[in-house]
């Protein structure tokens, strides 16, 4: 057993560095059938294959370990909340929440449940920012927004009837959740008819 061991990774030795004659000789080797040394040349393929597997589980364990999503908070709408934040993806919109024409406070902690770990879409404070921070970039929503809202324990945005949704001042017809959250956008809500006065614009604070 050992010593077939020996004998083959000498022969694979010789083919890799020998060349064309040895990759024959090996060749008719094998075309002869299962002599002993094929039989070995088996063996040795078998062992790659299950250091292949055990090295695949290894990286795969690594990565399981080093998972940085908290799984006492359920996704929503497919976004984990996890205990790192992620600047692979980070942009910032603007949001104000108006109910029957009153401005509504949108309030920090929104998708920061306990302080435990933040979803990809979240508010650090009551200024209206929400911040976009996801591993990789993709388009969010207006209506994954809301869900984290809903989902995370701070007071629920009224939701009596569909709001009216205005985009950088602009009237939209899509629905909460095809309102495409883009980076600097003023996104208004409002619950019981337009407010008399739609903002239109939000200054970001600079590197925002
Ligand atoms: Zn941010």
């Amino acid at each position: 057993m050992h010593n077939d061991y020996n004998e083959v990774k000498g022969k694979n030795y010789k083919g890799i560095t020998v060349g064309k004659k040895s990759e024959k000789e090996s060749k008719e080797k094998q075309d002869k059938g299962l002599s002993n040394k094929s039989k070995g040349n088996n063996k040795f393929i078998v062992i790659g294959i299950i250091v292949a597997i055990i090295a695949a589980i290894a990286v795969v364990s690594y990565k399981l370990d080093t998972n940085t999503i908290d799984t006492a908070f359920a996704a929503v709408d497919g976004i984990p909340c996890e205990t790192q934040e992620y600047s692979t993806y980070h942009i910032h919109a603007h949001l104000d929440v108006f109910v029957n024409g009153q401005r509504n406070t949108v309030p920090a902690g929104i998708g920061i449940p306990q302080n435990k770990c933040l979803f990809w879409l979240h508010t650090h404070s009551s200024d209206g920012i929400i911040h976009i921070e996801s591993p990789k970039e993709r388009q969010f929503t207006l209506g994954e927004f809301v869900d984290i809202w809903k989902a995370t324990g701070s007071p629920l945005p009224p939701s009596n009837g569909d709001p009216i949704i205005f985009v950088n001042g602009v009237p939209v017809t899509t629905k909460l959740q095809d309102t495409v959250l883009n980076a600097h956008d003023e996104i208004v809500l409002a619950y019981g008819g337009a407010p008399p006065q739609v903002p239109s614009f939000y200054q970001f604070a600079e590197g925002l």
